[in-house]
Order: structure tokens, then C-alpha cells, then sequence
């Protein structure tokens, strides 16, 4: 089986970075790339003060910190992306972004090399058509935050190996990451069961059914969950989720998957969620 030792990540956004941490602490040599200068610096920069963080509350030794930093690396361009064994792709969720980054790693990485992405909802056999190597291409879908949640979702798309499917179960089990396989079908195993709950929160605040605060303490105190649902799109990215949805409704043309009017208007003006210190709700 393929032995990975480098792994590339594309885009230093909060998923990204996660990707990034937990691959460097696991041992692997990393590098990361962000397409918007200086992103990536900026995204090994808050790896390293959260690991200083956990360093300070004792979790983690002054030394795990310093060697888990010391393997990662900036790629100021894709280029550096020449020796990598395997490249995660934790960018933007749009098709055509996402298209292009396939062909460039298709054209850089060295020919035995898996490309992955962390796509929520787009299709990796489109993916993997992009590429001269659509057998090699999979879908590693980590969940947020990375370091924190255990569950990989591994999507086969159509031409995906036995090969790069057995490579990448692995490869997160040396991450310490739990595995669970879905079929290429849009929003997967976990997003096609979240979206349509989170959407229908957006719907219960935009039909003025109660307060966001209320919604929230609804559900984490009526149906145990952890956190509630609006809480949960502005860790997601209301961005992040609107896209998600768009490719639901889409492609499997069904309306219950339409995105609520409210969310498209927070998008609009530039209510992101905790990236953008308001969505939902505000941060300081
Ligand atoms: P984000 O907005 O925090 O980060 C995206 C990053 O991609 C940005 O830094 C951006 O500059 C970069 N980028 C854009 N185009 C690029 C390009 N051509 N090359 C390199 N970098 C580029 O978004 P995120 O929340 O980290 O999501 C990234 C991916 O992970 C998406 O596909 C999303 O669906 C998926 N995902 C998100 C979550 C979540 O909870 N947010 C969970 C699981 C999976």
C-alpha cells in the first residue's frame, strides 16, 4: 500500500488548517497553500498559538508543539506541491474553484500521488474528471473543528480504486480519525441529514416561530443536542452552508432542500457566521 509521508492541503480557511494540525501532530510533513496572500502563513500562525494554548493548559508538551509546528510548511505556490504523497483539498465550496485546483494538483503532484478533497456536498466523480488520474481522486470529508471531531466520512466517487480507497481508510486511521463510507451522492452520509435540519431553523426564525436564542436552547435542551442549530451554521460558515444547500436543491432537484430566504440574506451582507464576527448571532 501506498506509504504516505507528505501531505499537501489546499486552503488555509478554518478547515483547512485543522486538516494541516492534525496531520503535522500526527507525524506527517505538511504543506499548506492558500491561494489569498499571506493566508497561509496567517493559518500556520493560528495553528501555532492554539497549540501554545493547549501547551498552557497543560494538554499538550512544549515539545509536541514544537515539532508538530516544525512539520508544517507554507507553499507559497502549488508548485511545492512536487513530492507530496497525498493532497487534501480544504478550499472554497464551489464546483469551479474546486475544478481548477484539481487540474493544477493533477499537473504538479507526482503521479502516484491521491488527491482528496473535503468537499461537504460536490460531486468527486466531477472532481476526479478533471484530473488524468480519476482512480487516484476520493473524498475525505473531515468535520469541524478538525482537531476535535473523530469522524472521517471517505466518499468512493465512480472511478475511485480499491487501491486509494484502502490508502486513505488508513491514512486516517493514523490521524486517529473513525471512518464511515458513502457513495458519491450529493451531501454524503452527515450533510444530507444536517442541511435539511438547519435549514428548517433558518425557516422557524425567518417565520418569526420564536427568537434564535430560543430555537437554539430548543434543541439542545428538547433534543440533547450539543450545540443548536443556528449556533451550528455560524461555526459552519453561513457561506459554507448556503453553498451546501444550493447543491442539494440542484442536484437532487428536490424543494425540501430549499435554501431559506433568510440565510441567503445574511450571506448577502456579509453575516458569515464566526469567521465574520456575526452571523446568527455575534462574537467579540
Ligand atoms: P473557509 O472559507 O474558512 O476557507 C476556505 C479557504 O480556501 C480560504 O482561506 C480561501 O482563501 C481558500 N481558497 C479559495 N480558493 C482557493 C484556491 N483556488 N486555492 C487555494 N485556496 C483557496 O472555508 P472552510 O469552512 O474551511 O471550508 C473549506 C472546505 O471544507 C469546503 O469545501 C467546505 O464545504 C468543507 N467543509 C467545511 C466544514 C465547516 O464546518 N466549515 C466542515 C466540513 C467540510
Amino acid at each position: 500500500m501506498l506509504n504516505i509521508k507528505i501531505v499537501g492541503v489546499v486552503g488555509a480557511g478554518q478547515m483547512g488548517r485543522g486538516i494541516a494540525q492534525v496531520a503535522a501532530a500526527s507525524g506527517f510533513d505538511v504543506r499548506l497553500f492558500d491561494a489569498v496572500d499571506g493566508a497561509a502563513a496567517r493559518g500556520r500562525q493560528t495553528i501555532a498559538d492554539g497549540l501554545a494554548k493547549l501547551v498552557s493548559k497543560g494538554k499538550l508538551t512544549e515539545a509536541q508543539a514544537s515539532e508538530t509546528i516544525a512539520r508544517l510548511h507554507v507553499a507559497q505556490t502549488l508548485d511545492a506541491f512536487a513530492d507530496v504523497d497525498v493532497a487534501i483539498e480544504a478550499a472554497t465550496e464551489n464546483f469551479g474553484i474546486k475544478q481548477a485546483i484539481f487540474a493544477n494538483l493533477d499537473r504538479v503532484c507526482p503521479p502516484h500521488a491521491l488527491l482528496a478533497s473535503n468537499t461537504s456536498s460536490i460531486s468527486i466523480t466531477s472532481l476526479s474528471a478533471a484530473t488524468q488520474r480519476p482512480s487516484q481522486v476520493i473524498g475525505m470529508h473531515f468535520m469541524n473543528p478538525v482537531p476535535l471531531m473523530k469522524l472521517v466520512e471517505v466518499i468512493r466517487g465512480l472511478p475511485t480504486s480499491e487501491e486509494t480507497y484502502a490508502a486513505v481508510i488508513a491514512l486516517a486511521a493514523s490521524l486517529e480519525k473513525t471512518t464511515v463510507t458513502s457513495r458519491d451522492i450529493p451531501g454524503f452520509i452527515v450533510n444530507r441529514i444536517l442541511m435539511p435540519m438547519v435549514n428548517e431553523a433558518c425557516f422557524a426564525l425567518y417565520e418569526g416561530i420564536a427568537t434564535a436564542e430560543d430555537i437554539d436552547r430548543g434543541c439542545v435542551l428538547g433534543l440533547n443536542h450539543p450545540m443548536g442549530p443556528l449556533a451550528l451554521v455560524d461555526l459552519i460558515g453561513l457561506d459554507t452552508t448556503l453553498f451546501i444547500l444550493e447543491v442539494l436543491h440542484r442536484e437532487l432537484g428536490d424543494d425540501k432542500y430549499r435554501p431559506c430566504p433568510l440565510l441567503r440574506q445574511y450571506v448577502a451582507a456579509g453575516w458569515l457566521g464566526r469567521k465574520t464576527g456575526r452571523g446568527f448571532f455575534t462574537y467579540a
